[in-house]
């Protein structure tokens, strides 16, 4: 198989596709709720919406991911993660504002729901359009080994169910005209939109407060290149491993002698990388970064001497 950085390059491509796949889906679910709005309708929106903004969410991730030879942004991730649970939050605000609103029509105007049997399109094209989102992740998972089109794939077959149950309680309300099934069908697609929130927001909050922290991981990673390290006369200084969604970025700093070349620090970078990622498949990302020893450092004296020794050393 291909490495890892050309498989998450065209995983991000795969989870292009798919994201421009759920902007159709936004599309045309938007353009339906403006001629026949209904609360059935506009449930699916605001998940089609949520959903949107989870996959934006790991695309950044995944992207970020396969520049391989780049410093992973972390802090950018932090704030696209914050930016998308603000506005996760503000949709959901919104909806729950339109749904009070709405329950507050049926209390006090009453009479039959007005669902029009037309707006079933736009959820069985939506159905049409999950069904080929999931098939997509799944070929994606099976031809490229890369976990996160796993963890998506799932999340697609889970919303072809909010799709078919949209599709079925418009066709019931429309033909029964019975408004405690236009309630109880709201009340079943919110389940899919909290499926999705809680996923925006327990990534968030972990990212933000720093909890995403895996320490038993840190440890594996740490003893895995001991030996690495031991050879090349350096030491770790610590090991991060860190969980974004569903995959590991992984700090390494490591105590380096100070005169080391650049070459063998690249080296030893490269050594320590590819041991990782080796090692453990839902590592996506290896920072290295050096250290002079400290103890180097403090020996001015010793300095010159400790030179000498290194060339000499060189020569042999
Ligand atoms: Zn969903």
């Amino acid at each position: 198989m291909a490495n890892l950085t050309l498989r998450l390059k065209w995983s991000s491509r795969v989870l292009a596709y798919t994201f421009a796949l759920g902007l159709v889906g936004v599309l045309i679910d938007s353009v339906f709720v403006v001629f026949m709005n209904n609360i059935i309708l506009f449930t699916d929106l605001v998940h089609w919406v949520t959903d949107s903004l989870l996959e934006l969410t790991l695309l950044l991730g995944l992207y970020f991911a396969s520049r391989l030879s780049r410093r992973y942004p972390m802090g950018v991730v932090v704030l696209e993660s914050t930016l998308g649970l603000l506005i996760a939050l503000t949709v959901v605000g919104v909806y729950f504002y339109v749904f009070y609103d709405f329950l507050n029509g049926l209390l006090y105007a009453g009479g039959a729901a007005t669902v029009n049997m037309y707006s079933s399109i736009a959820t069985i094209a939506g159905t049409a359009l999950t069904v080929l989102t999931y098939t997509t992740l799944r070929r994606g998972f099976e031809k490229y080994n890369v976990e996160t089109l796993r963890y998506e794939s799932t999340h697609a077959l889970v919303d072809v169910l909010a799709g078919v149950t949209a599709t079925v309680g418009i066709l019931a309300t429309s033909i029964t005209k019975s408004t405690a099934l236009e309630v109880l069908f709201t009340v079943v697609l919110m389940m899919f939109i909290l499926h999705s929130v809680q996923g925006i927001v327990s990534d968030s909050v972990s990212l933000i407060r720093g909890e995403n922290l895996d320490y038993k991981m840190s440890l594996a990673v740490m003893n895995s290149i001991q030996d690495l390290l031991a050879s090349a006369g350096a030491r770790v200084k610590s090991v991060e491993a860190r969980k974004l969604a569903s995959f590991y970025v992984i700090g390494v700093e490591v105590y380096i002698d100070p005169l080391t070349t650049i070459r063998d620090a690249f080296k030893l970078r490269r050594k320590i990388v590819k041991r990782v990622i080796d090692l453990y498949d839902s590592v996506y990302h290896v920072d290295v970064r050096f250290h002079p020893e400290v103890s180097f450092e403090r020996v001015e004296e010793g300095e010159r001497s400790r030179g000498e020794e290194l060339k000499a050393r060189r020569k042999r």
